[in-house]
Parts: C-alpha cells; structure tokens; sequence
C-alpha cells in the first residue's frame, strides 16, 4: 500500500438483532446487541484486520454506540482520525430480524442520525489526501450530501494515482430515481475494481437483466473498469478483468447463522489482499474466506478475521470435504 491507505466512506451504525425468526419487529422479543455494523465500516474492519492499510470517513454520536464503533475499528487496526464524533446527533441504528423465508427486515435510523453527517472536516481533507484507494458503497449515491463527499474524496484520490472499488449494493427502489443513476454512471466510471452481486452487474453496466452477461462485461470494462468481481453467495465468487482473464474460487463449506456483512467482509478482504499485492486468484480465495466465517457469527462484523483465522478456515474447511 505504498500510495496510501484504503478508505472506506459512509455510515456506522450499531445493530440489535432479533434472536428468533419471524415476522418482523413489531413484538416484544429476544434481541441480541449492539453489535458494531454499517456496510462501509463492516468492509474496513475486515481490510484492516486482515492486515490492509485501512481507514474510516464517517461520524458517529458522543455515546456508548459511537465508542463500541470506534474500538472495534481501532482493534482492528483502522485508522480513525477522519470519524467524526457528533456533539448533539446519537449513532445511527438497525434492527434487523430474519423472516421464514430468509428475506430480513429491517428499522434504521441512518441519514437521521450521526451517520448523516457528511462534513468535508480538515481530518477529512488530511486522509483523503493521503490515501492510495476508496471504496464506496451503492447506497451513497441516493443521499445528497453523502454523494458530495463521495465524489470529492474519489476525484481526488483518482487524481493522486489512487483506485477506487464500488459495490453497487443498490435497491431496485433507488436505481428507478433519474438522479442516483445518473450518480451511479459517475462513480461506475470512476471505478477500478467493481464488487456486484446478482443484477447489480447489469445495473452498473446500464443495460438491461435480460442482455448476455459478456455484453455487461464490456460495457463495463468499456468505461475503464479492470476488475469485475461477482459474489455468489455459497457459490462463491468469480473475477472477470479487462485483460480477458478469468478467475473462479469455490464458496466454503459453512453453516450460516447471520448472513448480513458477508459481501461486505468479501470486499475488505479482496481490496486489502489484491492492495497487498496478491494474485486475483489468491485474493478471491481469502476474500470468500472472508464471507464465510462472517456468515458463521451473529452480528454484521463478528465473523471478520485476520489472515491467520482465515488460513485456519480454508484448511478445515479442506479438511472436512476430502
Ligand atoms: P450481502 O447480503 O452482505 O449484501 P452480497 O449479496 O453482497 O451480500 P454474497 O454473495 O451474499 O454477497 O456474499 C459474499 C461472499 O461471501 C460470497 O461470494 C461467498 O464467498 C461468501 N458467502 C456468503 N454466503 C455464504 C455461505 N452461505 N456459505 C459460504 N460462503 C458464503
Ligand atoms: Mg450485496
């Protein structure tokens, strides 16, 4: 990471999460909580604890939720001199509570709260012009001032020499606004290393589901992306680049109890290791490591690990299967 540290921008929150499956959140029920969350601060905590210069651009409130947040950031080794602690606003929330079907329902408290915060603060300005790579999260384009900060922060850091990495992560509710895909075409072609899910590749791509998925793939690398790394869940992950190479690495074997974080744990591990110099292959293999173990604990970054927990993981996992 000679050029500087990879940042991650956008909400920290904390998270409760429901202990039993059901129907929503609308009763009296078991929680479990606060566990330490927010998509932008679960894929710097996985950079960083695998062993990645990482740092985190977010603000949180001057409260116990705020406090769990940064420790946990700085256990991990992230850098935290660009999270900003509110004065008046608390630290944003989710509750979360798995339905029989698998689909999650959720109460934030996100744009409302600390995690609204998009102040371009001197602590700001200092780390963004120092960092070598941004990553950003789909779900920024759709807010404002976080939109601001986000294309300030890429623009400068793609100017210095920098990378920038996107996980589209966008509903189908916020690609309909004219606005967010307009933003999404921006940032799409900002990007160096995209990080889609599903559809996502398609969305990013600006063409519709039903095209062939090559035909995404070169629009795409078209607008001057190298990478194109697609999770797939259990499957596992597969990495399409510019240079026509093609690189698969299978999902692990795991039981899932808590799947939320895992694309987020995926990222931070794949930007960290192919940061570190790793091979795509290479990177692919702890990035799915990554999601796998995060899938095994309760809480959105309780399953985040350090390289050695997730040679540990790839070995059993091994193991178990031959
Ligand atoms: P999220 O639900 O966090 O938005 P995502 O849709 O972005 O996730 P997924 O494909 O669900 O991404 O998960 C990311 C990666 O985590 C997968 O590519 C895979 O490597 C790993 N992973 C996720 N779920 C499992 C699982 N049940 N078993 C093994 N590995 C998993
Ligand atoms: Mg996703």
């Amino acid at each position: 990471d000679t050029l500087g540290p990879t940042v991650s921008i956008g909400e920290i929150l904390a998270e409760i999460v429901g202990t039993t499956v059901g129907d929503g959140l609308g009763e009296t029920q078991p929680l479990s909580g606060p566990y330490p969350s927010g998509a932008p601060a679960i894929f710097v905590a996985q950079c960083g604890r695998i062993g990645g210069s990482a740092a985190m651009i977010g603000t949180v409130g001057d409260d116990a939720f705020g406090r769990l947040n940064i420790d946990r950031l700085q256990s991990n080794g992230v850098d935290v001199s660009a999270v900003r602690i509110h004065p008046d606003l608390p630290t944003g929330t989710a509750f979360v509570r798995y339905q029989n079907d698998g689909s999650r329902d959720f109460i934030f408290n996100m744009w409302s709260s600390a995690a609204g915060d998009a102040s371009w603060t001197p602590e700001v300005a200092a780390l963004v012009a120092r960092a070598g790579h941004l990553h950003v999260m789909g779900t920024l384009l759709a807010q404002e001032n976080m939109w601001q900060l986000t294309q300030r922060a890429a623009k400068q850091i793609k100017a210095r020499g920098g990378t920038v990495s996107l996980d589209p992560n966008l509903r189908k509710e916020l690609t309909t606004n004219a606005t967010t895909r307009a933003r999404l075409r921006e940032m799409v072609a900002l990007t160096d290393v995209l990080l889609p899910s599903g559809d996502e590749l398609f969305l990013a791509a600006d063409i519709t589901p039903d095209a062939a998925q090559t035909a995404a793939l070169d629009a795409l690398f078209a607008r001057g992306i190298s990478e194109v790394v697609l999770k797939q869940g259990a499957a596992g992950s597969i990495c399409f680049a510019a240079d026509g190479t093609t690189n698969h690495a299978p999902g692990l074997t795991v039981t899932e109890i808590d799947p939320t974080g895992a694309g987020d744990c995926f990222g931070g591990a794949y930007v960290a290791c192919r940061r570190l110099g790793m091979p795509i292959k290479q990177a692919l293999i702890y990035a799915n490591a990554a999601g796998a173990r995060n899938v095994t604990m309760r809480g959105p970054m309780e399953g985040a690990g350090t390289r050695e927990e997730l040679d540990n993981l790839i070995n059993e996992t091994k193991a178990r299967t031959t």
